[in-house]
């Protein structure tokens, strides 16, 4: 199941030529070695929300996906799984950025309980929260990208043939070696962060 949390698409959205999926933990916050459960546990990364703020005043439009394995395990609930993305939500607002919606997968194939550990298509590596999103905005934006700091967020993009773009914060650096030594997943460009990544992207690079 992929829960979506925020229906309302403005209606600019039939002008929309570009769109951006971005990953949260790693990407847009600081991943922690337990999962965020409160807001206050939700650090933006440096430069994180002014790159949101970049892509929404050039009018893509941006789709937070992630993946809350967290949520099949038991060691986040919904409500706190909610009140972390309104507190981030908030956190943006105050530098002017915005999420147009965002789609989170709870499951995990093996961990936790049911209803959620169960394997599914939403899951990245696979490009089911993407499909989804991309299902739901029809035609336009005509040419989507995704930006990320694993492995698995380029899998997914390349599975749903978005362009893929990492960065280096979070997990990235690690996960770098990882995308250079397969032969299926490879980034189409790799950023020091998601302010640089925002940048060469807006600038058609
Ligand atoms: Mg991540
Ligand atoms: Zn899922």
């Amino acid at each position: 199941m992929t829960r979506a949390t925020n229906p309302a698409l403005a209606g600019s959205v039939t002008r929309v030529e570009r769109g951006v999926f971005l990953d949260r933990d790693g990407t847009l916050i600081v991943e922690r070695t337990n999962p965020v459960r409160q807001v206050s546990e939700i650090e933006l990364l440096p430069g994180a929300a002014q790159a949101v703020a970049s892509f929404n005043k050039a009018g893509w439009l941006v789709v937070l996906v992630t993946n809350q394995a967290a949520i099949a395990r038991g060691a986040v609930s919904w409500d706190e799984y909610e009140l972390v993305r309104v507190g981030l939500a908030e956190k943006l607002r105050e530098h002017s950025a915005h999420l147009d919606f965002d789609l989170c997968c709870p499951h995990h194939q093996d961990q936790g309980q049911a209803p959620y550990s169960r394997p599914c298509g939403c899951r990245k590596p696979q490009p089911g929260m993407l499909q989804a999103a991309m299902e739901r905005c029809g035609p336009c934006p005509r040419r989507w990208s995704l930006i990320g700091d694993a492995w698995r967020d380029l899998a997914a993009a390349n599975a749903a043939g978005v362009e893929s773009h990492l960065v280096l914060t979070g997990k990235g650096a690690l996960e770098r070696a990882r995308c250079e030594q397969s032969r299926f997943v490879q980034a189409h460009q790799v950023h020091a962060d998601l302010g640089a990544a925002a940048r060469a992207l807006l600038q058609g690079k």
